[in-house]
This record gives structure tokens, C-alpha cells and sequence, in this order.
């Protein structure tokens, strides 16, 4: 299987890229965000609770982010594989994804972390924020909570996967295909 972490700050291009991913390498795509924001949208139990933290720019718990993980990975069986997208934002999620994988006899390929310096993070996500509806997009302050949150609690989820050989920094200035053809590079030379 391969097993791709897709990772990087709040407007690194993590969705934009997925989409690609998915294509080329016929991946399953999961991206926390997206599934809380499904949920919110359906009004479910957990959509409400989630929203209570994606509105402050906060972390989702780790309880509540590894059993929906875990959910959604039991609901495709038959996946050749996975591209993680916003999953694992915390050391003890990255250690959660381990052991899931683990006991379904697999494990992470590559974590690819895209590097966008944090003046660029903000101008996308504001950008954004005319069309993505997200209003975790169109307040600075939020903004700003976010990018905190993932050098406090996020990047050092980097060191878990150093540790393991499976980091690859990707540089991620430059067009949109210019960016993809660096991640099919890293993912060929697997
Ligand atoms: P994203 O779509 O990846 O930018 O995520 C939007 C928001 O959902 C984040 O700011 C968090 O509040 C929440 N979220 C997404 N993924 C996770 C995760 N793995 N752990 C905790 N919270 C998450």
C-alpha cells in the first residue's frame, strides 16, 4: 500500500495537491477537515463539537480526531491506499495513525511536508476566503490562531516521521503543476 501524509501549515495547498495525488497514485483521499466540516454541515453530534474548536482556529481534540480516523479507515477496506491530508496534526495522533496501520498490516510511506513561508499562508488563506465559504479563512485573528496552532502543537509532528526516515520537506512556492511534479518526484523515488 502507500500511505502518504500530506502535510504542511493551514494554506499550504495540502487540498490542492491531494486532489492530484489522488489521481496519479489512485489513493483514497481522507482530510479531517473536510469530514468535520461534512459533519457540520449535517448537523450531526460531532459537526457541533468540532465547530466549537474550527471556529477559534483550535485542534479538534485527540480522542474525538483518532476514532473518526479510525472510522473512516475501517469504511474502506479496499483502498490501495491513503493520502492523509491534515492527519496526524499532533505527535500523539502520528502515533495512533501508526498503530492503525500497523494492525491492518501497513504503515506510512512518506510524510510530505510543504514549506510556505507565513506571510504567503496569509495572503492564500484570505484569498481563499472570497471562495471556500470557510469562515476559519476570513478572520486574521483565526487566521492567526492556526498558523500558532501548527508551530506549537503541529510542526513537531515532523520529528515523528525524521525519526523514521519518511520526511521529505517540499517546497511549496511556485505554480500549482510546478508543485506536483516535486511531490510525484518524492513519491517515485519511493
Ligand atoms: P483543515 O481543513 O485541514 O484546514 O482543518 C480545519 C480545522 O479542522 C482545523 O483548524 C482544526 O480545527 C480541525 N482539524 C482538522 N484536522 C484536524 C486534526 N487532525 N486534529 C485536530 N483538529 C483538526
Amino acid at each position: 500500500m502507500l500511505n502518504i501524509v500530506l502535510f504542511g501549515p493551514p494554506g499550504a495547498g495540502k487540498g490542492t495537491q491531494s486532489e492530484k495525488l489522488i489521481e496519479q497514485y489512485q489513493l483514497k483521499h481522507l482530510s479531517t477537515g473536510d469530514i468535520f466540516r461534512a459533519n457540520i454541515k449535517g448537523e450531526t453530534e460531532l459537526g457541533t463539537l468540532a465547530k466549537s474548536y474550527i471556529d477559534k482556529g483550535q485542534l479538534v481534540p485527540d480522542e474525538v480526531t483518532i476514532n473518526m480516523l479510525k472510522a473512516e479507515l475501517e469504511k474502506n477496506p479496499e483502498a490501495k491506499g491513503f493520502i492523509f491530508d491534515g492527519f496526524p496534526r499532533t505527535t500523539p495522533q502520528a502515533e495512533a495513525l501508526d498503530s492503525l496501520l500497523a494492525s491492518k498490516g501497513t504503515e506510512v510511506s512518506l510524510m510530505l511536508a510543504l514549506e510556505v513561508p507565513e506571510d504567503e499562508l496569509k495572503t492564500r488563506l484570505l484569498e481563499r476566503a472570497k471562495t471556500s465559504g470557510r469562515s476559519d479563512d476570513a478572520d486574521p485573528a483565526v487566521i492567526q490562531n492556526r498558523i500558532n496552532t501548527y508551530n506549537k502543537e503541529t510542526a513537531p509532528v515532523k520529528h515523528f516521521y525524521a525519526g523514521q526516515n519518511k520526511l521529505q520537506e517540499i517546497n511549496g512556492l511556485g505554480g500549482i503543476d510546478e508543485i506536483t511534479q516535486r511531490l510525484y518526484k518524492a513519491i517515485d523515488s519511493l
